[in-house]
């Protein structure tokens, strides 16, 4: 019996304007037995820095002479928006789409985003499930996004093992919006397409690293490990929640500030009409907005970032569902 190898690799994603070759280290860990292979990346939008953090914890605690199967790891799958501490990338690195996560599984002889996602869809493909750690907005629930109705994706998402999963409808079940906002170029929808198990986790907050997140996001890791056969044991059964990830999001109609509804907390459940927060104008006072729930379900975001814009997001609510 061998006791498992660990490689890097360095990978060249695209070239900048100024012959400057974009790189990133791609982790191989190797089992001492065979077995399925995961993908497993972070910060394609490159200020959601909790997914590389678990990534390196994951790397210190994988015990390598018990996996079975291979593990490959992208710490920072967009380092320029990793560098700008950004989500997007300026137009001038990419005048096609500035969201990598819009363009999988990518083109080689595209634009510089899809021109990197291909170069990692090499990896994926050769996979046999993907885990696509991302990290929502400020007061955003921990939850993992995968594809309704697809039950390995489901059993993944389960054994990742946050409080909340969300179910997303994808191509032809999909409301006009998940097209309009090209959301069949995600790195998570790819796969799937592909028959690929694959989820994305959302863990918290950006920019900063968050104890309490970037441990949910290890242990994840580690359950989806033992549910795939990675490693020995099995993925705990959990009470999780289901609910629906709606579009269709409370949204400001006016600028101004905003002031979340006092005691309401992500997580809550909400009926339709409960009040979620006032919109109000800054010098005049005046009340400009009183949101509301426009369906019965969790709410998973709240921004407490108060001042807003017209057609900014000020929360969401999934619709719960009873089925998964
Ligand atoms: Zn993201």
């Amino acid at each position: 019996m061998t006791e498992g190898a660990h490689t890097t690799e360095r990978l060249t994603l695209a070239r900048l304007p100024s012959g400057v070759e974009l790189t990133t280290t791609v982790h191989t860990y190797r089992g001492a037995e065979p077995g399925p292979t995961l993908y497993v990346q972070a910060a394609q939008h490159g200020r959601e820095i909790n997914g590389t953090e678990v990534l390196r914890r994951f790397h210190d605690r994988l015990p390598l002479e018990s996996l079975s199967g291979t593990v490959i790891a992208v710490p920072v799958a967009n380092p320029p928006t990793f560098d700008r501490v950004s989500y997007t990338t300026p137009e001038q690195l990419d005048s096609v789409n500035p969201n990598m996560n819009r363009v999988w599984p990518g083109d080689a002889e595209g634009s510089l985003h899809q021109r990197m996602a291909a170069r990692l869809w090499e990896y994926v493909t050769v996979a046999d499930a993907v885990v696509d750690l991302h990290t929502g907005s400020p007061d955003m629930l921990p939850h993992v996004v995968y594809r309704e109705g697809d039950e390995r994706s489901r059993g993944l998402a389960a054994a990742f093992g946050t409080d909340l999963l969300l179910s997303e409808r994808a191509g032809e079940d999909a409301p006009d919006e998940w097209h309009r906002r090209g959301f069949e170029g995600k790195l998570r929808v790819a796969a799937a397409d592909e028959g690929l198990p694959a989820i994305t986790p959302e863990l918290a907050h950006n920019k900063r690293i968050l104890e309490d997140v970037v441990a949910e996001g290890v242990a994840g890791l580690f359950d989806v490990c033992r549910y795939l056969g990675l490693l020995p044991g099995d993925a705990p059964e959990r009470e999780q929640r289901i609910a629906r990830n709606h579009l269709g999001q409370v949204a400001a109609d006016e600028s101004g500030l905003f002031r979340p509804a006092l005691g309401l907390a992500v997580g809550d459940e909400i009926a339709e009409g409960e009040p979620i927060g006032t919109v109000y104008h800054p010098t005049t006072y005046e009340p400009l907005q009183e949101a509301v729930a426009e369906q019965d379900g969790i709410l998973y975001a709240l921004t407490r970032e108060a001042t807003v814009t017209a057609g900014d997001q000020l929360a969401s609510v999934a619709l719960t569902r009873e089925k998964p």
